[in-house]
């Protein structure tokens, strides 16, 4: 995995993982099933659904799991991967309001004090920089102006 330093960071890219279900450790299989070292993001931030048909698990609901350091290259998305740092929602368009509202903008507000996050115009929907992909199922217009306040 490459690694760089952390003042070349300057986009935080969302994803959705289209599916209903998910952890950091089953995308991390996902993603090496599919070529890749490990997982290619570098949060994900569970639904409180873990695995298929699993019951939805409150205390599991908006948790944020590590993937990749933040000093290390990502793999998720074509040409943008060296300078962003990307987060992963499980869901697959239906998010839950923890992960929305409470889970996703901490995180946000965290990576702010990157020293090349300069605002919330860094923050990009995949679909922003992949106009082939609707990922992750979001307005990010929205999304921008809710963590904005
Ligand atoms: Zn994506």
């Amino acid at each position: 995995m490459t690694t760089r330093d952390l003042s070349t960071i300057r986009r935080i890219i969302i994803h959705c993982s289209d599916s209903e279900f998910g952890t950091a450790a089953m995308i991390d299989e996902w993603h090496r099933q599919r070529g890749f070292t490990r997982i290619g993001y570098h949060y994900v931030i569970l639904n409180g659904v873990t695995v298929k048909g699993a019951p939805y698990d409150p205390k599991l609901d908006g948790v944020v799991q590590q993937g990749r350091k933040l000093s290390e290259v990502g793999a998720h998305v074509a040409g943008h991967n060296s300078d962003s740092v990307g987060i992963c929602l499980i869901g697959r368009r239906h998010f839950t309001g923890n992960q929305l509202l409470k889970s996703l903008p901490d995180l946000l507000c965290s990576l702010k004090d990157l020293p090349s996050i300069s605002g919330w115009q860094n923050v990009y929907g995949h679909y922003e920089l992949d106009h082939n992909k609707s990922c992750p199922n979001l307005d990010m217009n929205a999304v921008r102006r809710m963590i904005a306040v």
